[in-house]
């Protein structure tokens, strides 16, 4: 048996305890701990609305896998799947900025081309 820190009003409660002497709000370890974990998560970007711009102006294909993992992100998180979520948001931000790379470079060629057009160098 042991002592630990109320998560709501910082009071120490027994270990034994299923509520908080203190505040009255329930404590026993389990949910305390997956209350404590639930806090700590943030959920991350899903990318979707980058997504769907990089796909629409910039380059399609990377674009549509973009949208694909950016999708599965609020799937995953609302299952709780928190390592999951995470990593599709990394893939999804991954295809976002690649796409959106693939975009400019094409637009920098393309200008670069008909400024040379116009120079009559090419
Ligand atoms: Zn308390």
């Amino acid at each position: 048996m042991g002592l630990f820190t109320c998560r709501e009003c910082g009071g120490m409660v027994s270990s034994e305890a299923v509520l908080c002497p203190h505040c009255g709000v329930s404590v026993n370890r389990g949910s305390a701990f997956a209350n404590a974990r639930a806090d700590t998560q943030i959920k991350p970007n899903n990318w979707l609305v980058w997504s769907i711009l990089s796909t629409l102006f910039c380059c399609l294909p990377l674009g549509v896998v973009g949208i694909v993992f950016a999708s599965k992100v609020d799937a995953a998180w609302v299952a709780g799947n928190y390592d999951a979520a995470r990593y599709s948001a990394e893939k999804a931000k991954m295809f976002v900025y690649m796409s959106t790379g693939v975009g400019i470079a094409v637009y920098l060629l393309t200008f670069v081309a008909l400024a040379l057009d116009q120079c009559d160098i090419l």
